[in-house]
């Protein structure tokens, strides 16, 4: 048995030593557990705490209506879909969820898949090809970055938000067969807006296709919340939007809308579309309720759009309380729901999260290789059904983390004596 062990452990030793590395590096990471459900205030580590880092950013998740449609789903189509889509996995539901989508988004077709994840992956890697050549925000999400380096044509990567560089990159892009412009359309991790205008501009100027992932901001900007291209009126010319399920729609699960032949092309050729099972029952009825949600109560999130406002105002003014922290914040994009507090070294950011933690507030850290190295922050996101006092209590406990764990020395001195 002892040999065993051993034996074992040898093998594995690999892993060991990737997970001392990691931790030695500050970069070590683990699950911390939710009780209950999905709400803006959840039970962690038995205690009760403000949740500042979800992406259901409409509080869909445990909406009654929400969780009412996947309740009857399941008791009349059932837990699973049992094959894939192209096998025997296509259900009423999918149909539906997908007419639904193609409806609000304005597009004629329409394609559910299983994550945003797989839709990322599916869409680029079969799309583009050797010969092609994709261009990439660097900040783009990691799905987008996988599904770039799967589909094995060329990836030049455009510095964020950069049009000048983009441009400059399409101008020597020669010889390639097709050519495709990627982008998030709120960056995950910064809550800013891609250009999507210029990028429009650039794509009909130069030939390109154009995708876009609007994970962050459907069913939170634009008057109808369409997303960040309703926002800036480009809709109609963007070749593939992407979006989510598993966000504000409070489900799980992603999509994309776009013209009738490339839908068929993906059905045929998107490898995480074809060799999947289908989304189950519940999760689509549950994502076509929120749908409906998102169209008829615009006021969720207009309050959203309020909270977050008030509370980018709120980070902003601590910020400049510690001056060298204060002028890269105020480049940032206002007003989305996503508000990065960038601390830069990792061990500061994960105490930050600490402390915040002991004070009732959840916003988790989040450091490399999830943002480029250097660049730890925590990522605080709002939710409609946070009040103008949870805003008010976040922002207080931020106060007092910053002055707890930096006080009167600025952010990089501190980080460096770390
Ligand atoms: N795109 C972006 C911009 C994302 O932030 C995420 C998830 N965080 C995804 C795609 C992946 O979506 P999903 O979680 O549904 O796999």
């Amino acid at each position: 048995m002892h040999m065993h062990t051993r034996h074992i452990h040898d093998r594995y030793a690999f892993a060991e030593a990737c997970l001392n590395d990691l931790k030695a590096r500050n970069l070590y990471r683990s699950l911390r557990t939710v009780e209950g459900p999905q709400e803006s205030r959840v039970v962690l580590d038995n205690r009760e705490v403000l949740v500042f880092c979800s992406n259901n950013y409409l509080g869909l998740a445990n909406h009654p209506a929400v969780r009412g449609a996947a309740l009857e789903a399941l008791n009349r189509f059932g837990c699973g879909a049992g094959a894939s889509r192209l096998i025997s996995g296509t259900m009423t539901l999918h149909e539906r969820l997908e007419h639904a989508l193609a409806e609000f988004t304005g597009y004629p077709a329409v394609l559910v898949f299983n994550s945003g994840y797989a839709a990322n992956v599916g869409i680029l890697s079969s799309l583009m090809e050797a010969g092609d050549i994709i261009l990439s925000d660097a900040l783009n999400h990691a799905s987008i970055v996988d599904g770039c380096r799967l589909s094995r044509a060329e990836v030049r990567i455009y510095r964020h938000r950069d049009v000048e560089h983009l441009e400059h990159l399409l101008k020597e892009a020669h010889g390639f067969r097709k050519r495709l412009i990627v982008t998030d359309a709120v960056f995950s991790m910064d809550g800013d807006l891609a250009p999507l205008p210029d990028l429009v501009d650039l794509a009909g100027r130069f030939g390109c296709l154009l995708m876009v992932d609007e994970a962050h901001a459907l069913g939170v900007l634009g008057l109808k919340g369409r997303g960040a291209a309703e926002w800036f009126g480009v809709e109609e010319k963007i070749d593939l939007s992407m979006g989510t399920l598993g966000k504000a729609l409070g489900s799980f699960g992603a999509f994309v809308a776009c013209s009738p032949v490339l839908r068929e092309f993906l059905i045929n050729r998107a490898r995480s579309f074809v060799f999947s099972t289908a989304l189950p029952p519940p999760v689509l009825a549950a994502a076509a309720a929120a749908l409906a949600l998102v169209e008829n109560e615009p006021e969720r999130r207009a309050h959203l759009l309020r909270l977050s406002r008030e509370f980018q105002e709120g980070v902003s003014r601590i910020v400049t309380m510690w001056p060298d922290t204060a002028v890269e914040d105020a480049l940032r994009t206002p007003a989305t729901p996503i508000r990065p507090l960038i601390l830069e070294d990792e061990m500061m950011t994960m105490e930050f999260c600490e402390t915040l933690l002991k004070k009732g507030i959840f916003a988790q850290g989040i450091r490399p290789p999830t943002v480029p190295p250097g660049t730890a922050r925590l990522r605080f996101s709002l939710m409609a059904t946070h009040t103008n006092e949870d805003v008010e209590q976040a922002l207080g406990a931020i106060q007092e983390t910053f002055c707890e764990l930096i006080g009167g020395k600025s952010r990089k001195g501190k980080g460096e004596s770390a």
